[in-house]
């Protein structure tokens, strides 16, 4: 697997966001949820889009998905990045519109196509742990 090892710039860690980047320590992908009524809600945020309550908590996702979008950078944004590397919007399987924005890894970049069935993968920075795909054979489920 050729997943890039430099450090990678992550945003300002605060209460609401904080197991979103750590919660890949067990290998699973945990995303705010909303109680009352069950919507999945990234980037994490204070209150569901859906019905407005503010009792959300962070639930394990399937960490399987498909490629919605990406983009093949070939831009040395800064130094140490190995490019060109996939940039792209992953839909997970669990909710319509359920977008992570992240790096598909483990194949060459020109083998990325939307619709792709990928699946997450964790690379450890410090105490976090950032979310990456990889491709998946496995079938959506029904
Ligand atoms: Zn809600």
């Amino acid at each position: 697997m050729n997943e890039r090892e430099e450090p990678r710039v992550l945003p300002e860690i605060t209460d609401l966001n904080r197991d979103f980047w750590t919660s890949g320590r067990d290998g699973e992908l945990r995303i705010l949820r909303c109680k009352a009524c069950r919507v999945w809600c990234h980037p994490p945020r204070p209150m569901c889009p859906e019905c407005h309550g503010r009792d959300l908590s962070y639930e394990t996702t399937s960490g399987k998905g498909t490629i919605y979008s990406y983009v093949i950078n070939h831009h040395p944004w800064r130094p140490g990045l190995r490019e060109p590397y996939v940039i792209s919007l992953v839909e997970l399987d669990d909710q319509r519109h359920l977008r992570l924005t992240t790096n598909i890894v483990g194949c060459r970049p020109e083998a990325v196509f939307i619709g792709m069935r990928v699946a997450v993968r964790f690379v450890a920075q410090g105490d976090f742990f950032v979310p990456l795909f990889i491709p998946d054979d496995g079938l959506r489920p029904a």
